[in-house]
């Protein structure tokens, strides 16, 4: 049941004397670099004495990682690269993370962890629907699985006819997937005459890359028959492979023999007491080519307290609620996206796909939500369907606190696409 024992189930003091050990062997390696080499500049040369001494040492924030661009974080000799990928991203310079042969290996073996943790084996069948290329969640999956020896069909998203396809015909038995496409996905079922959970050998879909509520975990283990593991994980200290579910799907192992984690305050900065929530910020222990030392991910959630019963003894993480940056302020009132999807959800008669826009009416601030229906809502007659419309906005502002225009919208009709889904619209132009 563990990839490696003695790693995995170290015990809790043991543990950090050896993260306190890796932490200042990474710091020296980051001093390295041109960014590093001026942000450490004070830190003296023995190292930290305590790992809670990190708090002393600045953020690292994905400003800085632009600013950096293109190599004012490498701390190898260029020729010791091997590999780039980049961070899903917004505008100006792309965030670039760069690998040695060493940081290929390590990820490949954590991602080796991971699956075997969840109770894949080498008789698996893996086809592996994230997107090939700069993106880190096919390729590191990748080679991850043939890591562990399972065969691997690297199919990559889209093209959901001949996905299922393969589904049926290889008997696939494991997945990788957004969990925005797995919904997706699900729609092209009923045409093909396919019934998920009869014909085909799924048992487990690996599903992150992107916010998803426990709601939408449940609604994809009912359409396919399988167990859903949160896979957790960003470009900046590897890609997936960070932080992932156990068999017993309570919080997410975040492997501390590779990354230690802090949670603050994202206004303050300050560092939270254990257990609250506020914002992950990491520090690669174990990075060759592009240590990173108290990187703010954006990413909200907390460390859930006690030890798991699996044995593992690296802390655990909540699923994430969502980034600092996607709270809404709707007429002064602050909301998450992941509190709409949550809601939406747990209603029978709420299909798979969802879209929130938020615009200024006459000054104020309206939040719009589209709704796709389940098929068999739809064809329902206009009073049943008032009824549900009631019924949602008055769900949505028991949970927010706030009014929204609710649409109900025809199955399959909100766009999808082949990356991390977007479903929420700001149309304040800055104003918001
Ligand atoms: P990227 O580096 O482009 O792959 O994006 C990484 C970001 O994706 C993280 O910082 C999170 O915001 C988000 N993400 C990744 N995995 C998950 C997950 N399991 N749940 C929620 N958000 C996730
Ligand atoms: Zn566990």
């Amino acid at each position: 049941m563990y990839w490696e024992l003695s790693l995995e189930t170290m015990e809790r003091r043991e543990l950090e004397r050896h993260q306190l050990r890796l932490a200042n062997a990474s710091l020296a390696r980051a001093r390295r670099s041109p960014h590093y080499g001026q942000a450490l500049a004070r830190l003296p040369e023995t190292g930290l004495a305590s790992l809670r001494a990190l708090e002393e040492l600045p953020f690292t924030g994905k400003s800085e990682l632009r600013a950096g661009f293109p190599y004012g974080f490498l701390a190898v000799d260029p020729e010791e690269v091997v590999r780039l990928h980049s961070s899903s991203g917004t505008t100006g310079n792309p965030t670039v993370v760069y690998h040695t042969r060493g940081d290929i290996a390590d990820w490949e073996n954590l991602i080796a962890r991971c699956m075997y943790s969840t109770g894949v084996r080498k008789k698996d069948v893996f086809q592996n629907m994230m997107g090939y290329g700069l993106f880190t969640g096919g390729i590191g999956f990748h080679y991850g699985a043939e890591r562990l020896g399972v065969m691997t069909i690297p199919i990559g998203p889209g093209n959901s006819k001949r996905q299922i396809w393969f589904l049926q015909h290889l008997g696939t038995t494991v997945i990788h997937i957004l969990p925005s496409y797995a919904l997706h996905l699900a729609g092209y079922f009923p045409e093909l005459g396919i019934d998920p959970r009869r014909d085909l050998k799924l048992r487990i879909a690996f599903i992150g890359a992107e916010p998803h509520s426990e709601a939408i975990r449940r609604k994809i283990e009912e359409i396919y028959g399988l167990k859903a593991y949160n896979s957790y994980g960003l470009s900046e200290m590897c890609g997936p492979g960070v932080a992932f579910e156990c068999l017993l799907q309570n919080g997410l192992h975040l492997w501390e023999d590779h990354f230690y984690p802090e949670i603050i305050d994202p206004l303050s900065g300050r560092l939270l007491p254990e257990g609250e929530e506020g914002e992950l910020v990491l520090t690669t222990l174990k990075r060759e080519a592009m240590p990173l030392i108290r990187y703010r991910t954006g990413d909200l959630t907390r460390i859930l307290p006690g030890p798991c019963p699996c044995g593992r003894t690296h802390r655990r993480i909540e699923r994430i609620k969502g980034r600092s940056d996607d709270m809404l302020i709707i007429n002064g009132v602050n909301l998450f996206p992941i509190q709409i999807e949550k809601t939406l959800m747990a209603i029978p008669a709420v299909g798979r796909n969802y879209l929130i826009e938020v615009r200024k009416v006459d000054h104020m601030d309206r939040l719009e939500v589209k709704v796709e229906l389940n098929e068999d809502v739809f064809r329902g007659t206009l009073a049943e369907l008032e009824k549900l419309q009631a019924r949602v906005v008055a769900e949505l502002r028991a949970e927010l606190g706030v009014s929204p225009v609710v649409k109900l919208v025809e199955p399959s009709s909100l766009p999808v696409s082949e990356g991390k889904a977007r479903r929420v619209y700001d149309l304040r132009g800055g104003l918001g």
